[in-house]
């Protein structure tokens, strides 16, 4: 019979800790279905990020081809090595996945991979852009965040919660939710409900493009989210409004949206009539 997580975490004297966002999921179930949804199959290289006490890491282990683990808490050595002793496709790296190098990261997983992750919500924002930004070989990030969060990077052009971070996604790809979690779910119980998205990377979305030119547009675009977009160019770039309101109108944008009503492909536009 398996040990219960809380047999084994007591075994090991673990505590849990805060500062890590360490909330852990047990059910089987769920774990089951997220796998099930994030679309991991036998042919699949995955790294997980946050492996906590390896009961996601177990279920893809059983599903994927070959999983890489980071682990920022090495009290957690032990207890992964009790609870993922029969997974011979799985290997544990104990170290801060914000400080590995990309091409380091890549390098250990040798393969095309997907992402699956059940991260500390404070760390969700740099993980997605930096995969976005810099990860060459990923195709599907699957990534547990606040229920707001996931509103936010799902949303459409025009929507209140559609950010910078919505646009950056859909420059690269498009994101789902694939799960809702209550809160009740989680142990310790953390006071907000999450939900799983699911962020596919369509290689070549967009080719022939400037991608740090568009996310200085973007960035632009959203430094005022009440403003207008002319306003925010004008600031941004320190142009005169004749200046702004002409790329505007060579962009085919209206001169009265806001950041928020753009597309990626109106941004791809935008930062390919910007010569400033
Ligand atoms: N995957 C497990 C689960 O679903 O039960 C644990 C999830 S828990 C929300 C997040 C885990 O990420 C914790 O075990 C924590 O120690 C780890 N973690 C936090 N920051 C990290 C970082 N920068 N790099 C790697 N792991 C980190």
């Amino acid at each position: 019979m398996e040990k219960s997580l809380k047999t084994i975490l007591q075994t090991y004297g673990f505590n849990f800790k805060k500062a890590y966002g360490q909330n852990f999921l047990t059910d089987t179930t769920l774990l089951s279905e997220i796998v099930k949804n994030a679309g991991v199959t036998k042919d699949d290289v995955v790294l997980e990020i946050g492996c906590g006490a390896g009961a996601l890491t177990k279920v893809l282990s059983k599903n994927a081809k070959k999983v890489v683990g980071y682990e920022i808490d090495q009290k957690l050595k032990p207890v992964l090595r009790d609870v993922l002793s029969d997974c011979d496709n799985v290997e544990i790296v104990f170290n801060d996945v914000l400080k590995e190098k990309m091409s380091e990261l890549e390098s250990k997983l040798n393969d095309d991979y997907m992402v699956v992750a059940n991260l500390p919500y404070y760390i969700t924002t740099p993980i997605i852009m930096n995969f976005l930004e810099k990860g060459s070989r990923v195709k599907s990030m699957s990534i547990m965040v606040q229920k707001e969060v996931a509103e936010r990077l799902t949303a459409k052009a025009g929507d209140s919660e559609y950010g910078a971070i919505t646009v950056g996604i859909n420059l690269r790809g498009s994101a789902k939710i694939i799960a809702d979690v209550p809160r009740e779910m989680f142990t310790p119980m953390p006071n907000v409900d999450s939900a799983v998205v699911k962020i596919d990377i369509e290689k070549n979305k967009f080719s022939d493009v400037d991608f740090k030119k568009v996310r200085d547009v973007v960035r632009i675009a959203f430094s005022s989210r009440r403003k207008m977009l002319v306003n925010n160019l004008m600031n941004g770039y320190k142009l005169p409004r004749a200046k702004a309101e002409e790329i505007l109108n060579m962009a085919n944008v209206s001169l009265t949206v806001r950041g928020e009503d753009l597309t990626a492909s109106d941004y791809v536009r935008l930062s390919k009539v910007i010569n400033v």
